[in-house]
């Protein structure tokens, strides 16, 4: 039996008048890492918006465990463990790495004093750093607080990450692989983003692959590897 954590039944996205994803259905079960792959512009972002309902689908339903997600605010979908990480990241360069995780606490509940420490324990290079000014991290260090930021607030059991690889050297993209996967280990579900479809498929148990707002592909990510016609064909990769 499978432990269906996210369900996206047959739901459809504009932007006004842009009609964007198209009858899109996915699932996520507990404990997985699924990647959403494909091209630019095939809809990968707006797949992620429409879970948190910042773009809410017209049409279709979304459903984490047993509760209804779409026509919740963003806010009531976060503390349903939900938490998202933006393509940009959002740390804020000019405060230190402290300071970027008590103001990512400020919305939780509970007591974040040991959160903090939780996540400095998980994060070693995090805590060395924790008066560091962000700004002056390297790529892939700010990606690791990115994703210590969305840890922290309200728990998180799913996490969607939109392009964790982008704009960062080969090196730094395998370190922050590694940081998924061991976050995956820990008990958090991941359902990830990536025009970089080898490190996402590498990392991953299963894969969609979306093209101009569907869904054309659905297998587990070794067997999608292996496709060659459909790795070429629909990501372009050699
Ligand atoms: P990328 O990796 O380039 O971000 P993506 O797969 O994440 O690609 P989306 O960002 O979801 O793709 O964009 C899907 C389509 O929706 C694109 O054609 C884009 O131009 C369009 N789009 C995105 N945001 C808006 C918006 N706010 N208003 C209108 N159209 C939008």
């Amino acid at each position: 039996m499978t432990d269906r954590l996210l369900r996206i039944d047959s739901i459809d996205t504009r932007y006004g008048e842009s009609h964007i994803l198209f009858d899109l259905s996915l699932a996520v079960d507990r404990g997985e890492i699924v990647a959403l792959v494909g091209r630019n512009g095939a809809g990968k972002t707006t797949t992620l918006r429409s879970i948190m309902g910042l773009t809410p689908p017209t049409n279709g339903t979304i459903t984490k465990d047993a509760d209804r997600l779409d026509g919740l605010d963003p806010h009531e979908i976060r503390k349903r463990g939900i938490s998202w990480i933006p393509e940009e990241r959002r740390v804020f360069g000019s405060l230190t790495v402290a300071e970027n995780l008590r103001l990512a606490a400020h919305s939780g509940d509970g007591d974040q004093a040991n959160r903090f420490e939780e996540i400095y324990a998980q994060f070693p290079r995090l805590d060395e750093r924790r008066a560091q000014k962000a700004g002056t991290m390297s790529g892939g260090e700010q990606q690791m607080l990115a994703i210590a930021r969305a840890l922290l607030g309200p728990e998180t059991d799913l996490l969607l990450l939109d392009e964790p690889s982008e704009g960062l050297a080969p090196q730094i993209v395998d370190d922050v692989a590694e940081i998924i996967r061991e976050l995956n280990e820990r008990g958090v579900t991941v359902l990830l983003v990536e025009q970089n479809a080898e490190m996402a498929l590498e990392l991953a148990d299963r894969a969609y692959v979306l093209e101009t707002g569907e869904i054309v592909h659905e297998s587990t990510a070794a067997e999608l590897l292996d496709d060659r016609e459909t790795m070429e064909g629909y990501l372009g990769v050699k």
